[in-house]
């Protein structure tokens, strides 16, 4: 049913575009050009400029061929880097770069295996319903792509997104994030000359980060300081410290409370930090910003369109495990709007790395099961 040299051909064609985050033009050229042989409509939503990519999201609809609730599957078209020289190389029935780039399975193994799937859905006439293909930019760099999507261009309320490595499990749950920004500002002094007159914003910070519960906090909530930006010189007491961390959860009351922990190290910190010079007091201080990241996403296990994907993989003959996840991904979004979407595996390893991959196998399997779902919907 599945044809594995078409498929292979479509995946080494999309991974020679480069597309890295914010220049996928040339990709969504291709991406129209290849939808549209396959008779599918497109619509274009204004994200690309709100958010300085080459390219809008870009939205290509099937009309159905029986009566039905419209089913989405989505996919990303750009890729992290290195790019640039990108050779996709197949040996041994499985797909890797040249070693010096990344490959870019994620998430071009997915669109593949839509398009295979669709294919053969045209080749032996399956009936279907309507099918709207999400294809968003800029994933890598924080889901902006799907944060910008103009959702009133979707129907579906049900859907697939295909951006998940492995090819044997499906993603029901996934964590919300809070990102952390924090500016302390202490007082510069000369450090050999004058120190008692300083206060430096780099004690203040390591103090304070000390204090912080960070890394695995439990089963479900993690915490990471990741950046830190200071100083001038050695022989400067810094005056300004800025660093960035995020936290993340599947429950919202300990993502409130682990952000809240992370704040009040600092505020104990900053506020210990007073000197006396010459008669007068000295303060340090502090600035945070916390912002929503991303929502969390959470389909139950009875959800119809986990039953769908769990009875597709049933008739593939794919085993599918579900289990949640550590990280966010277009889905949170898509959940949030109201659109019900569990992500699947589509057989890329090693993401975000040169040593990337994908075996052909995994690319005919899972786009066997799309045609399942696709089916069953
Ligand atoms: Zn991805």
């Amino acid at each position: 049913m599945i044809n594995q040299a078409r498929i292979c051909a479509e995946f080494a064609r999309q991974a020679a575009i480069e597309s890295p985050s914010y220049q996928e033009k040339l990709m969504a050229e291709y991406l129209k050009e290849r939808f549209s042989a396959l008779g599918a409509s497109l619509q274009e939503d204004r994200a690309g400029s709100q958010i300085g990519s080459q390219s809008n999201n870009l939205i290509f609809r099937l009309a159905g061929t029986k009566v039905g609730a419209p089913l989405m599957l989505s996919v990303h078209m750009d890729t992290v880097g290195p790019t640039a020289g990108l050779v996709p190389v197949l040996e041994d029935g499985v797909f890797r770069s040249q070693g010096d780039t990344i490959l870019g399975a994620d998430d071009k193994s997915g669109i593949a295996e839509i398009i295979e799937a669709l294919e053969v859905i045209r080749e032996e006439q399956i009936p279907h319903v309507p099918l709207e293909i999400v294809v968003t930019v800029c994933e890598e760099v924080g889901m902006l792509g799907a944060k910008h999507l103009d959702f009133s261009l979707l129907e579906a309320r049900r859907g697939l997104a295909l951006d998940t490595t492995g090819a044997e499990h499906a993603i029901h749950r996934a964590p919300a994030a809070k990102r952390i920004q924090v500016e302390i500002t202490g007082k510069a002094a000369h450090a050999g000359v004058a120190p008692e007159n300083g206060i430096s914003a780099i004690v203040i910070g390591a103090k304070a980060i000390a204090a912080m519960h960070l890394g695995r906090i439990d089963a479900e909530t993690t915490a990471n300081i990741g950046r830190l930006k200071a100083g001038q010189a050695v022989n400067i007491i810094p005056q300004h410290l800025s660093l960035e961390g995020e936290v993340r959860s599947h429950n919202p009351e300990k993502l409130t409370k682990h952000v809240a922990q992370i704040v009040a190290c600092l505020e104990r910190e900053v506020n210990k930090a007073d000197i006396m010079v010459e008669g007068q007091k000295i303060e340090a201080s502090l600035k945070v910003k916390v912002f929503d990241d991303y929502p969390a996403m959470h389909v139950p296990l009875h959800a119809d369109i986990l039953q769908l994907v769990q009875q597709a993989a049933l008739t593939a003959q794919v085993p599918l495990q579900v289990k949640a996840a550590g990280g966010g991904s277009d889905a949170n979004i898509f959940n949030a709007h109201g659109i019900e979407t569990v992500i699947i595996g589509t057989g890329m390893n090693k993401v975000h790395s040169v040593e990337e991959e994908v075996k052909v196998a995994d690319l005919v399997k899972i786009a066997r099961l799309l045609v399942e779902v696709i089916r069953a919907a």
